[in-house]
């Protein structure tokens, strides 16, 4: 039976960039090597890099003055990297979920971190709109995509200050101005790679103007200057994130991904408001087009585990909702096809007809 992945992370991936990478993980372009046993510095692999360097540049229209790196840790170590490198005496924080909340927790590290709002007390059901950013903060953090709750931002809160994003969850879906960012990050393993390495993108001119010592692995400028060579990079998780770069741009770029997820998140929310067994969790405005969050209406909230078993029969993979949440997640990443959306869809379907 065929599967759909809706795994929330790690994810789908497209086909052939799976099997693009096992190729070169049994012989590394024809050296007899296995990309797993190369030494990074290997002469062929720093073309990889560099061309997915470029790749990411070109995607999201990158502008001169910004350096791209591919580091380990986690968007979770970017919590911490952030501030240590760019809060020099205030940050202000937007707290929409558990992972922008964990941010703002290692920025009090750091020095004077401020939450401008949080929707927390609603369980994080959507985005708060109305509040002030601190002009005097040196950044304003934003979570652009929260995986668990399943809303977003799609589009740039104004701000007076530099924003910096962590788009582990949409980055590549969509287009972005990165001009208005001094930093960007994302754990790969949600919309673009195999898990075990971050894509950051930095503001070369904001770096070494924060008042502390910078233990050197944390420091960004280590990683500019050695182009993400100071140490040995996840090379292989790389590998799989160039073969995606490849996809997206031969797929026609950011802008084909951005249409394909609203088709898609229009044929699963409009069944979703449709279907009388289940209702959506967060506010329409609000919605993600990545993580689609959805419960049983309250009369029919019995049917809970019966649906996941009738949907998990049926090949649905990956659909139980965050603890935090409940109810069901459909996480559609750029590699999901519009007929996996459907495959959701009928099943939600036939499951009412059945009740
Ligand atoms: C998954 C996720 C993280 C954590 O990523 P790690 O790479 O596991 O540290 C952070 N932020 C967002 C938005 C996520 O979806």
């Amino acid at each position: 039976m065929k599967k759909y992945n809706f795994n929330a992370g790690p994810s789908i991936l497209p086909r052939e960039v799976i099997e693009n990478t096992a190729k070169q993980i049994l012989d590394f372009n024809g050296s007899g090597l296995s990309l797993m046993e190369i030494s990074h510095r290997a002469k062929d692999f720093q073309p990889v890099l560099d061309e997915a360097v470029a790749l990411i540049k070109e995607l999201l229209n990158v502008p001169e003055g910004y350096s791209v790196l591919f580091l380990g840790g986690g968007a979770s170590l970017q919590f911490t990297q952030v501030p240590c490198n760019f809060l020099i005496k205030k940050a202000a924080y937007l707290n929409t979920g558990v992972w922008a909340k964990k941010a703002l927790k290692e920025a009090k590290l750091y020095g004077e971190a401020v939450e401008v709002a949080s929707s927390a007390d609603a369980n994080y059901t959507f985005i708060p709109k109305d509040y002030v950013i601190p002009t005097d903060a040196d950044y304003f953090h934003i979570t652009t995509n929260n995986t668990i709750y399943g809303t977003e931002i799609r589009r740039e809160p104004d701000s007076p200050v530099p924003l910096i994003g962590d788009m582990s969850s949409d980055i590549f879906s969509r287009s972005v101005d990165v001009s208005k960012y001094d930093c960007i990050y994302a754990g790969a393993q949600k919309n673009l790679a195999m898990a075990g390495v971050t894509v950051i993108i930095v503001k070369d001119d904001k770096l070494g103007r924060a008042p502390r010592e910078i233990p050197t692995m944390l420091d960004y400028r280590t990683h500019v200057e050695k182009g993400s060579m100071f140490n040995t990079p996840p090379v292989v998780p790389i590998y799989s994130a160039l073969e995606t770069l490849r996809w997206i741009k031969k797929s026609g770029g950011v802008e084909a991904m951005d249409k394909k997820a609203k088709q898609r998140a229009e044929i699963i929310y409009s069944e979703i408001d449709r279907n009388k067994l289940f209702k959506g969790t967060v506010r329409e405005e609000d919605r993600s087009l990545m993580n689609i969050c959805f419960v049983m209406n309250e009369e029919y909230a019995e049917l809970e585990k019966p649906f996941m078993e009738f949907a998990t029969e049926r090949g649905m993979v990956g659909i139980k909702g965050h603890r935090s949440v409940g109810g069901f997640r459909a996480s559609c990443y750029n590699a999901m096809s519009l007929e996996g959306a459907e495959a959701l869809v009928a099943c939600m379907k036939e499951f009412e007809a059945k009740k």
